[in-house]
C-alpha cells in the first residue's frame, strides 16, 4: 500500500499490532444522545474500522449539532473512544454521505496517541470488507439510513504499525535593534519563512515538491524590513526600534509566539508592533489591519492620507493570521500591512516577476511615516480591546487563552493544552496540561483558530460559559470555559 494514495497515518501507537477486524459504525459512544456504535461489540484487542464524520450529518435536525460537525466527528474523539473500548488500532473508512470525490489532506503529521490510527482510501476500504459479512456499499447505505450495527469480521486479520519519529529543528528569529533616547520600543516585523517544497502547506497536492519561492509571501515584507532597518540606523531620537524577521510563521506563528513568551525587552516597553506580510501585490491600495487596537491609530493614519497616493483600507480588528496576532494577544497595539490576496497565494507561481516594486515602495513609505510618528514622545499610544477579543486572538499564536496555552505543533483534530497558568479562569475550571479540547458547545473544534473563532462568536450572551469537551486519558469531560473574567 502507498502512503498518501492508499492510506494516511494519523496517530501512532507504541507497538506494531496484528489483530482480527471489527466494524463499529462511526465509532461514536454518545450516551447523552442515546447513541452507541459499540453497543454489543467486544472491541478489546481488535482493530476497529469506523466511518469518518458522523450519522445524520446532512440533516438540519441531526442530534449531532445539526449540519455543522459535532465533537463526535473528530478523529481525536474516535481514537480516544476506540482506545477506551480496548481496541488495538483504528481504521477510518470514507464518509458514507459524501458522494463527491474525496480529497486527501496530506499536510498532517502523525501524533503519538497510544494506538495506531490509519485512514484508508475508498478502494482499500472496499477490499478490507470484501470477505466480511457486509460490504462497504451495504454498510454505507445502512449508515445513510441510520441503521448501523457493529459486527465482527473474524476471518480478516489486520497488521498495523505506525511509528512517529519526533524531530526537533531549531528556528531562529533575526533581530536588529536601533536604540533610541527613551527606554521603550516600536517593533517592526515580517516573517521570512515560506513553504519550501510545499510538503505541509501547499494549496494543491500536485504542487508538492515544487519550490514555493513566496516572492510576495513574504520576501516582500522581509525586503521591506531590511530597507526600513537600513534607513533607521541614521535616526536616534525617541523610542528605539526593534526589527524582527520571524521564523516559522507558516507553521503557526512559531517565531513570534516564541518571541512574546520569552521577550528580550519587557512587553510593557513595546509601544506598538507593525507587521508586514505580503506587501508586493498592491492594486493601488493597502489593507491596514488592527486600526482599532490603539485609540490613536485612526487619527494617525488619517494624517498620512495626504502623503500617499495609495488608498488606505482600514480594518478595526487584527484578525488575520500573521505574527502581529502574537503581540495583540499580549495587549500591544498592532498594525498589519498587507496588499491583498491573489491567485498565486501559497502557490509555486508566487514569483518575483509579479511583484509591483513601485507600490511596495509606497507601502513602505506609509509604514515609515507611521514609525516616525510612533517613536515620538508626544505621540500617545493606548491599547484598545477590539470587538473580537484580542486577548483570545493571541491564542491562535500559541500564547495563552484565558490561561490555556495551546501546543502549536499539534496537528490532529482539536487543541492540545501544553500548559495551564495557575489562578486563571481555565485553571479554576479544571483544565490541565495534556488535555485535548475537541468540542465547543457541541460543535467540533478543528484547531486553535477554530476554537478562538467559536469562543469569540458574536451574538451570544456574554456571561454564559462555553461547554468544552475534553479528552483526558481515558476520560471524556465537559468543562465550562467563560470568556468573561
Ligand atoms: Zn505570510
Ligand atoms: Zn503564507
Amino acid at each position: 500500500m502507498n502512503l498518501h494514495t492508499d492510506y494516511e497515518a494519523l496517530f501512532s501507537g507504541p507497538l506494531p499490532v496484528s489483530a482480527p477486524l471489527a466494524f463499529a459504525g462511526f465509532g461514536i459512544t454518545a450516551a447523552e444522545l442515546g447513541y452507541d456504535d459499540y453497543a454489543g461489540l467486544d472491541a478489546r484487542g481488535k482493530i476497529v474500522a469506523v466511518f469518518q464524520h458522523e450519522p445524520e450529518e446532512e440533516l438540519e435536525t441531526s442530534r449531532f449539532a445539526g449540519r455543522s460537525p459535532s465533537s463526535w466527528s473528530t478523529v481525536t474523539y474516535k481514537a480516544a473512544n476506540a482506545r477506551n473500548h480496548g481496541a488495538a488500532g483504528l481504521l477510518l473508512l470514507p464518509d458514507p454521505h459524501c458522494e463527491r470525490e474525496r480529497t486527501w489532506k496530506t499536510d498532517t503529521q502523525v501524533e503519538a496517541f497510544g494506538l495506531p490510527v490509519v485512514k484508508l482510501s475508498e478502494e482499500w476500504s472496499r477490499r478490507l470488507l470484501r470477505s466480511g459479512p457486509r460490504t462497504l456499499s451495504e454498510i454505507a447505505r445502512a449508515a445513510r439510513d441510520v441503521l448501523l450495527e457493529p459486527f465482527d469480521i473474524p476471518n480478516v486479520n489486520v497488521s498495523l504499525s505506525v511509528e512517529a519519529i519526533e524531530r526537533y529543528r531549531t528556528l531562529r528569529n533575526v533581530v536588529g535593534l536601533v536604540p533610541g533616547t527613551t527606554d521603550d520600543y516600536v517593533v517592526v516585523g515580517a516573517h521570512y519563512d515560506h513553504l519550501g517544497l510545499g510538503e505541509r502547506k501547499a494549496l494543491a497536492p500536485e504542487n508538492i515538491g515544487a519550490i514555493h519561492n513566496g516572492a510576495d509571501d513574504n520576501a516582500s515584507g522581509t525586503a521591506g524590513l531590511l530597507f526600513l532597518a537600513s534607513r533607521a540606523v541614521r535616526r536616534k531620537n525617541g523610542s528605539g526600534l526593534v526589527f524582527i524577521a520571524f521564523a516559522g510563521e507558516e507553521l503557526g506563528l512559531l517565531g513570534s509566539s516564541a518571541y512574546v513568551s520569552r521577550p528580550k525587552i519587557p512587553l510593557e516597553k513595546i509601544r506598538a508592533m507593525l507587521n508586514m506580510d505580503m506587501i508586493g501585490r498592491s492594486d493601488g491600495s493597502v489593507y491596514i489591519g488592527g486600526v482599532g487596537t490603539a485609540a490613536e491609530f485612526h487619527d494617525l493614519l488619517d494624517g498620512l492620507k495626504k502623503e500617499t497616493t495609495l488608498e488606505l483600507k482600514y480594518a478595526e480588528t487584527p484578525q488575520a493570521p500573521s505574527d502581529h496576532l502574537s503581540f495583540a494577544g499580549e495587549k500591544i497595539p498592532v498594525l498589519f500591512f498587507f496588499s491583498g490576496l491573489h491567485a498565486d497565494y501559497h502557490q509555486p507561481s508566487d514569483d518575483r516577476e509579479k511583484i509591483d516594486q513601485v507600490r511596495a515602495r509606497q507601502i513602505l513609505q506609509v509604514v515609515e511615516s507611521v514609525i516616525r510618528r510612533l517613536v515620538r514622545k508626544d505621540q500617545p499610544v493606548h491599547f484598545v480591546e477590539t470587538d473580537t477579543n484580542t486577548a483570545l486572538l493571541g491564542a491562535a499564536a500559541g500564547s495563552s487563552v484565558l490561561g490555556l496555552q495551546p501546543e502549536p505543533s499539534w496537528e490532529a483534530d482539536g487543541v492540545l493544552v501544553a500548559d495551564v497558568k495557575a489562578a486563571t479562569p481555565a485553571f479554576e475550571a479544571g483544565f490541565r496540561r495534556g488535555d485535548i479540547l475537541i468540542g465547543c458547545d457541541g460543535k467540533a473544534v478543528a484547531n486553535r483558530l477554530d476554537l478562538i473563532q467559536q469562543l469569540t462568536e458574536q451574538g451570544r450572551a456574554p456571561d454564559t460559559a462555553h461547554q468544552i469537551l475534553v479528552v483526558r486519558g481515558e476520560e471524556l469531560l465537559a468543562l465550562p470555559l467563560s470568556t468573561t473574567e
